[in-house]
């Protein structure tokens, strides 16, 4: 047999060993799961927790080897319902019948879903109410082909230890047939509900929430207590899904820090102000950035709520307001940020830069986008001291990395601006 005959015999083997692999694993996972291998929630499923933990460690370990060594990674003693916010789509079968559940991956096909490993039982028992009560009230799913339909989606999120519950009813339109005896009829299976919401979401887009709100019972937010602290927590605002978890991730960021209570500090992203109200105690000012008007005014009220008075927040884009800082010459020593997914862009690392804190602690949910800023940000003149990884999001793929970089020079601003612009080998080091 030639080598090609050979390679390509080899190659089908391969890909059958690969394929039965694959089957197996399914079989595997399903055991746990009915939807596993479709919906694409829960990447890791078929692998035993700690594998999951040792497979995450190495693949971030590998993007930030030209950068910084890491720590380690921090795991979840029960890892399973971790997930205090839970989003499901609503649809229905050919008979009519209601079904929710979760998109399949890069598809708006809505796998039905009645319990998830990764969710909030509470949360999901709502859910499953919700879908029992809409035929009584003659509530129609939405569909997407026809834009005929009015729920699209629930949305429920629990606090972890205050117990509050929100959910949201995110339609297609603001008209309700019967709201009241509705949230009559939740509220009698679920006692615990502490408010209801009506988002109304009238564009074909895939995003869950829409701009319009209407609260039907209750004061319309959840309160939760983190670190210590009381947040209040609105439907829109962000609000990270892990509460166990999120308190080692912050204790590390704030470790990171090293904060003597001298410091004037940033938390860009701030959401509704976790972290900047956590590292208040310990800074001398803070000061938040975030785009989102509700968080910023859920941040406004957190602080007061809490009797922080060393704390302002600003909803602002996090670079175009660090570019004013520096313009001005404010003096900021410690920058926390926390982008999204996409990581940060050009206009915020340009301005990070531009600002020279002596600290950045980078906190980040997406380790190829951490790389590829650490990639600019060491070579602008700051040198990646740490990082370490917290398994935010068991059963998947995704991980959260802190990383603290440090200013390299003491050199006066304009010099080192001058350096950094001429790339200057010395900085790079
Ligand atoms: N640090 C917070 C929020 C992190 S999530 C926490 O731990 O809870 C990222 C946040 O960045 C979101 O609240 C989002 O609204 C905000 N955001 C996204 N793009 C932004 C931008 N360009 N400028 C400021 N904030 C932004």
């Amino acid at each position: 047999m030639n080598q090609k005959k050979q390679g390509f015999k080899e190659k089908q083997s391969e890909n059958g060993r690969f394929k039965q692999e694959k089957k197996a694993a399914i079989k595997k996972g399903k055991c746990k799961c009915r939807a596993f291998g479709e919906c694409g929630g829960c990447q890791m499923l078929d692998l035993p927790y700690t594998d999951q933990l040792l497979l995450k460690e190495k693949t971030v370990k590998k993007l930030l080897k030209p950068y910084v060594k890491l720590e380690g990674i921090i795991g979840m003693s029960q890892p399973e319902h971790y997930r205090n916010k839970v989003n499901a789509a609503f649809t229905h079968d050919r008979q009519g019948r209601a079904l929710s559940g979760v998109y399949k991956e890069g598809t708006h096909y809505i796998i039905p879903i009645e319990e998830c490993l990764l969710e909030s039982q509470k949360a999901d028992e709502i859910i499953g109410s919700v879908r029992q009560l809409l035929p009584s009230f003659k509530i129609k799913t939405y569909d997407e082909d026809t834009g005929y339909g009015l729920l699209r989606h629930v949305m429920v999120r629990v606090g972890h230890i205050t117990g509050q519950i929100m959910v949201v009813l995110v339609l297609s339109s603001p008209v309700m047939p019967s709201k009241n005896n509705f949230v009559k009829a939740l509220l009698k299976l679920h006692p615990d509900i502490t408010t209801i919401v009506v988002n109304v979401n009238d564009r074909k887009t895939s995003m869950v929430l829409g701009d319009k709100e209407q609260v039907i019972y209750g004061k319309g937010y959840i309160e939760d207590v983190l670190c210590g602290l009381t947040f209040k927590i609105s439907p829109r605002s962000f609000y990270q899904v892990n509460h166990v978890q999120t308190e080692k991730l912050y204790g590390k960021a704030i470790e990171y820090a090293g904060l003597t209570g001298n410091e004037m500090v940033l938390d860009a992203y701030c959401g509704i102000g976790t972290i900047g109200m956590v590292a208040a105690k310990a800074a001398k000012q803070v000061v938040g950035v975030e785009l989102n008007r509700d968080a910023v005014r859920d941040a406004v009220v957190n602080a007061r709520k809490n009797g922080i008075k060393n704390i302002d927040f600003y909803q602002k884009d996090a670079g175009d307001f660090m570019r004013q800082m520096a313009d001005q010459g404010t003096e900021v020593d410690t920058v926390f940020m926390d982008p999204p997914r996409s990581g940060s862009d050009e206009v915020f690392l340009d301005s990070l830069v531009a600002l020279r804190p002596k600290r950045v602690v980078y906190v980040s949910c997406n380790a190829e986008t951490l790389a590829r800023d650490l990639g600019y940000l060491t070579k602008h003149g700051y040198r990646a001291v740490k990082g370490v990884c917290v398994d935010m999001f068991p059963f998947t793929v995704h991980v959260e990395t802190v990383a603290l970089l440090s200013l390299i020079s003491v050199l006066p601003k304009l010099v080192v601006t001058m350096y950094v612009e001429a790339d200057c080998i010395y900085l790079q080091k």
